[in-house]
């Protein structure tokens, strides 16, 4: 078979190719175990020995200081947005910035288990810009501030990390990274608690990242479900119930691949984020130079995974889409919520299926202009 298209896909999303090649060589017979990973019992020493090379290998990749806990849970994102209150909320006030549809349906969900202070929202923008933080109305008693770093819907990315000590806040922060998690370093000096659905950059759906310090585990709500207990699920290794063990797999293979990478001098999460920031570049620029598309976020706001744009003549959509199959390029369509099309370019993402993309931009204008 012939080279595969690249895949532009939101989430679940393109996955790098050697990790799909190594899991296929790997799929009925795990290195002399007799095995596929999947038959695999969670608490045997083979799947004991993937589980702690992956959390290995994720700390390493991510610098994640040793009093942070590594969970790896399930639920997804969604599952976080009341997974999250339950263990750190104590039933208090929590601070939410919204800056798009994620944040939002994690402020509504928290509703249900503490008072939601809004600090701030970018909605008069419609969420192509970043609320500056010196404008954010933080509460002097918030357990926690929540926002959501990537929003994956709207295309606008947290460039740098809120200080929120510097702006007169106790409160830990909390982070939804689900869709730039190890696209680009993380500040933990910032974070309490950072989250993540892995089917985005990190591997297939079913598993959930939690990364939380050491202090904020042990709070949980009465009504908190065992199995969603931090710290539960961290005195039990994340195998209080049966983990997601084949995504945990898929995902430990991609930490490593990640941590393999290099561009010039740099390697692992740097030498992506390098990768990350040339791809996207390379993209926006395209489109801004373009009479024939338009992408609508503030320069300094842009995601450097989501990149949503629009045909100035939408009556041409469902012709750029399918030439776009035509030509090896899917899963184009913008989320229904904003129109247009949407370039997704996760970590899995080489810079060369940017390049075709633009070059098909291109050629789709010169014979539609
Ligand atoms: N947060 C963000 C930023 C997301 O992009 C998504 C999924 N698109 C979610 C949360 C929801 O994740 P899940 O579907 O895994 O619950």
């Amino acid at each position: 078979s012939g080279p595969r298209p690249y895949n532009f896909s939101a989430g679940p999303a393109a996955m790098p190719e050697a990790v799909l090649q190594r899991a296929a060589a790997e799929m009925l017979d795990w290195q002399g175990s007799g095995m596929s990973v999947m038959e695999m019992s969670h608490r045997g020493k083979e799947f004991g020995a993937i589980c702690a090379q992956a959390e290995a290998d994720f700390r390493a990749l991510l610098a994640v200081p040793e009093h942070f806990h590594i969970l790896f849970m399930q639920g997804g994102g969604l599952g976080e947005n009341a997974i999250v209150p339950m263990n750190l909320s104590r039933g208090g006030k929590v601070d939410f910035v919204i800056t798009g549809s994620w944040s939002a349906k994690s402020q509504k969900e928290a509703l249900r288990y503490c008072n939601s202070h809004i600090a701030a929202s970018n909605a008069d923008s419609q969420h192509t810009r970043m609320p500056a933080p010196s404008t954010w109305q933080l509460s002097d008693d918030a357990s926690y501030v929540h926002l959501c770093s990537n929003e994956t819907i709207h295309g606008v990315e947290f460039q740098e990390l809120p200080d929120l000590a510097a702006l007169g806040s106790r409160a830990p922060l909390v982070i939804d990274f689900s869709s730039h998690v190890a696209s680009r370093p993380v500040d933990w000096t910032r974070v309490g608690l950072a989250f993540g659905g892995a089917q985005k950059n990190l591997g297939p759906a079913g598993l959930t990242l939690v990364i939380v310090r050491d202090d904020l585990v042990g709070h949980a709500l009465e009504i908190c479900p065992s199995a969603f207990n931090y710290r539960i699920v961290a005195d039990n290794k994340s195998m209080y119930n049966t983990p997601p063990t084949w995504a945990i797999y898929i995902a430990g293979l991609t930490f490593q691949w990640l941590r393999q990478q290099a561009e010039g001098a740099l390697t692992g999460v740097a030498a992506i984020e390098q990768r990350n920031v040339d791809k996207a570049r390379l993209l926006y620029d395209f489109i801004d130079a373009s009479p024939f598309y338009e992408n609508r976020v503030a320069p300094d706001c842009r995601s450097r995974m989501n990149v949503p744009f629009f045909l100035k003549d939408e009556s041409r959509n469902e012709a750029f889409l399918a030439g776009a199959r035509e030509a090896g390029l899917l899963q184009l369509k913008g989320h229904k919520s904003v129109g247009g099309m949407r370039a997704s370019i996760y970590n899995a993402m080489p810079l060369e299926g940017v390049q075709a993309l633009v070059g098909y931009m291109r050629e789709f204008e010169r014979s539609h202009a």
